[in-house]
């Protein structure tokens, strides 16, 4: 009995320690992509209850707060879906998220409307656009066809609603509900709409939320040696919520799959043994979806001084990397990035760490604005093809080189603290 014990421990305990903070992350995503969070966005408070998730799984790690909790409150306008979400033509329902996506400016609607459909040939003649302007067509849908060509005419937009027969990949967007507009829009799957469609139902149910109210969640751990001076690792735990009763978007590798790296870094950096000299901070931004309004927020009033920070690593979208990952601002700040390159090359890492020029893409951005110098990461690979979709789903997420980005990352600011 005893014998064989130990020789279990041999095995089990190298897999154990190797594998201990994937099962973790694992955990982390399912719980974050779980249909009790609502997809993280403006519907049922889906991003407050990640935020509360998120604040006790920190406070576990036994991560402090800038203030009395985790919490940095802030508000702002947007447009949801939280009930009715219907769209039929000719009696054919179509399925949101999979046939459909609605422009997340659209505002609310019941009815049966008239189809009008517009391709490549409409307005032909100046006789034509002359009969189009005339039109009423406050009870007409519109469906344009790839091949139509005349987006400027303001006309349009007195339409219903706009249906944009598409032959591309649905993938839905918030960014646009901050806003609301006097016309629905849909994308739909050119393969969905009937050519002959003269009718399209609707029954779409809006809510314009003036001042909702959110938070990004802040902890740190203190340095050993410099505690005013930050490495900041943040990461967006929103994503896009519900559109409609029925279907909510997951998120898991946007970005379920950062905000719990985030978390096991915070675990990692509480352990004694992996203490740093400089402070370690962790923010988690709400409001990416619609706009990096969290990180946005944060950089205009920072809980520390963004002079302390010496330097800040975004991680948004981490569950792939048979290809590598790409570096925001790899090409801008050189220095640092040939210190990542050749890590990863002594390491034996990751495939290829590819630099990319700045871009406003994800919450980096505020902060390089204002001087901080700042990486954003993100996992490349097809692997896991899902974005904005209701199937970026936990099952499945590859998480192909989490350990190896994990090091990477880990690593990376254990060289700048030698600096
Ligand atoms: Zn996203």
């Amino acid at each position: 009995m005893r014998k064989q014990f130990f020789a279990l421990l041999v095995i089990i305990i190298p897999f154990f320690c190797n594998s201990q903070n994937v099962n973790y992350v694992h955990k982390v995503i399912d719980t974050l992509t779980s249909p009790s969070f609502y997809g993280r966005g403006y519907v049922n408070k889906g991003d407050s209850l990640a935020a509360n998730y998120i604040a006790q799984q920190i406070s576990q790690t036994g991560a402090r707060s800038f203030n009395n909790n985790f919490f940095q409150s802030y508000s702002f306008g947007i447009n949801t879906y939280p009930g009715e979400m219907y769209l039929a033509t000719d009696k054919v329902e179509l399925i949101p998220g999979k046939d459909y996506i609605i422009s997340s400016s659209s505002p609310g609607a019941k009815g049966s409307y008239k189809a009008l459909w517009l391709n490549g040939s409409t307005f032909l003649t100046q006789t034509e656009i002359q009969k189009f302007e005339k039109k009423n067509l406050s009870n007409t849908v519109l469906i344009i066809d790839t091949s139509f060509k005349d987006m400027e005419n303001n006309k349009l937009y007195t339409a219903k609603a706009i249906i944009h027969a598409t032959t591309h990949n649905l993938a839905w967007d918030v960014s646009e509900g901050t806003k609301t507009n006097s016309f629905l829009y849909f994308d739909v799957s050119r393969e969905k709409i009937p050519e002959a469609c003269k009718k399209v139902k609707l029954d779409v149910e809006s809510i314009y939320k003036t001042d909702y109210q959110t938070q990004n969640v802040v902890a740190y751990i203190p340095g050993k040696l410099y505690p005013d001076s930050f490495f900041v690792f943040v990461a967006h735990y929103d994503h896009l919520g519900q559109m409609g009763r029925e279907t909510y978007f997951p998120g898991a590798h946007d970005n379920a799959s950062g905000t719990a790296m985030l978390l096991d870094l915070a675990q990692y950096y509480s352990k004694p043994e992996n203490a740093s000299d400089y402070s370690i901070a962790f923010i988690f931004f709400s409001g990416e979806e619609a706009g990096l309004l969290g990180s946005k927020y944060y950089s205009e009033h920072p809980l520390f001084p963004l002079k302390n920070i010496k330097f800040l690593l975004n991680l948004d979208m981490e569950s792939t990397g048979s290809e590598g990952i790409k570096v925001v601002n790899g090409s801008v700040l050189k220095d640092e990035f040939n210190t990542l390159v050749t890590l990863n090359e002594k390491e034996k890492l990751l495939k290829t760490v590819r630099p990319r020029g700045e871009a406003a893409n994800s919450d980096h951005y505020w902060f390089y604005k204002k001087g901080v110098k700042s990486f954003y990461i993100y996992t490349l690979g097809n692997e896991w093809k899902e974005y904005h979709t209701p199937t970026d789903v936990s099952k499945g997420l590859p998480m192909t080189k989490y350990d190896e980005l994990f090091k990477l990352v880990t690593g990376f600011i254990g060289q700048l603290s030698r600096k």
